[in-house]
């Protein structure tokens, strides 16, 4: 069996209980979570092979990915369970769709492929499931069993068609962050050399989602495209995956004011343990600890989650491959290789001096109460 690689914290023999109760009597929601990545020895052959024809990056995720999916259907790959039972994590909102041609990100087609392969393992694993009620968490957790909420890393796969965002609903997509990193029909993305924040249509697509009660994510939004969504949104609005701008300088993270203002509308920060963006270097869960703190400190304990965006530590043959494509996916996080580590959040915020409630609240209460509110 796996087990997760305890960091020490210091903590006492009560307050190492304490952790593993948290764990266990709560439901925990990774607000950025697509399950364990894993590579056995043949998706290790098979990336060897991959690699050394120089195919692009997306074809090479995209192919691991579906052979991943075919491995774990034919139950070649129990650890699948075993790491996903280890993080304790109860509920993953999933990202549907991400890797296509690498400049034109997010397609109809991909998206459709994609949510067609989670579906397929869902459909195979007795103890996995696709959450798209309130109920259902509840119900998982009662099971001790786990689920995806689906979620769009971007708007592209609609275009400008209102009513693919029925087609996507009705196959269970209940998180849409509003852009990616560049601008789009509805907004500006954090990389946009300039954000001329909502368009016209975004404010109609915005108000679609808060008719199709879908919730709206701004992680990836420019400032001004985020403030002007939290404003015209009359549902909270989130982000699932950022960190505070504050303590780490990077167009991707939010402002205290964006992060301020979403909490005064009722939504929550997730905040992320990505080692690309939490701090410079030897990057460590105290980092993540960090920015945790900062966020309650000017949003309120009800306004910070979890969205770790780091299913996995990669294996060096794929990281080499991503650094001479001068992507820096090598990094890690000390106390965090990846899922499998989550009971180190919750012994973190501990050792950060949070009490039971609060660490509740951060682990996924935040996040639920949001969901209630919205999505039903
Ligand atoms: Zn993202």
């Amino acid at each position: 069996m796996s087990s997760p690689l305890l960091l020490n914290f210091k903590l006492s023999k009560t307050q190492e209980e304490r952790a593993l109760l948290l764990a266990k009597k709560n439901i925990i929601v990774d607000m950025h979570f697509g399950g364990p990545i894993i590579y056995n020895n043949d998706l290790i052959t098979l990336l060897k092979e991959l690699t050394s024809t120089e195919k692009p990056l997306h074809q090479i995720i995209n192919k691991i990915n579906q052979e991943r999916i075919k491995i774990i259907i034919s139950g070649r790959l129990p650890q699948y369970k075993e790491w996903w039972k280890t993080s304790g994590v109860t509920i993953g909102c999933k990202t549907v769709g991400i890797f296509d041609k690498s400049n034109r990100f997010f397609t109809f087609k991909k998206t459709i492929e994609d949510i067609g392969l989670v579906l397929s393992k869902i459909d195979y694993l007795s103890w996995l499931h696709k959450i798209t009620k309130y109920e259902d968490i509840l119900n998982i957790k009662k099971k001790n069993e786990h689920g995806f909420i689906l979620r769009l890393e971007n708007i592209t796969q609609t275009g400008l068609d209102l009513k693919k965002i029925d087609l996507f609903y009705n196959l269970g997509i209940r998180i849409i962050q509003l852009t990616y990193n560049t601008k789009n029909y509805v907004g500006c993305g954090c990389m946009s050399k300039e954000d001329s924040g909502l368009t016209n249509f975004g404010k109609k697509f915005i108000e679609y989602l808060n008719k199709r009660k879908i919730l709206i994510d701004v992680s990836h939004c420019g400032p001004k495209t985020t403030i002007e969504t939290i404003r015209h949104s009359k549902a909270p609005v989130i982000a699932t995956h950022t960190f505070c701008k504050s303590l780490y300088e990077h167009p991707r993270g939010k402002t205290d004011e964006e992060i301020q203002y979403l909490a005064k509308k009722g939504g929550v920060v997730g905040i992320l343990i990505n080692p690309l963006f939490i701090a410079k270097e030897k990057t460590s869960i105290e980092h993540f600890l960090d920015h945790i703190d900062f966020a309650v400190r000017i949003a309120g304990i009800k306004h910070v989650g979890v969205g770790t965006d780091w299913d996995c530590t990669l294996p060096s043959i794929l990281t080499d491959y991503f650094n001479k494509q001068d992507v820096s996916w090598g990094k890690k996080v000390k106390g965090y290789r990846d899922a499998r580590d989550w009971v180190n959040i919750i012994r973190g915020l501990i050792a950060r001096g949070y009490n039971d409630n609060q660490i509740k609240a951060i682990i996924g209460g935040n996040f639920l109460r949001v969901w209630k509110k919205v999505v039903e």
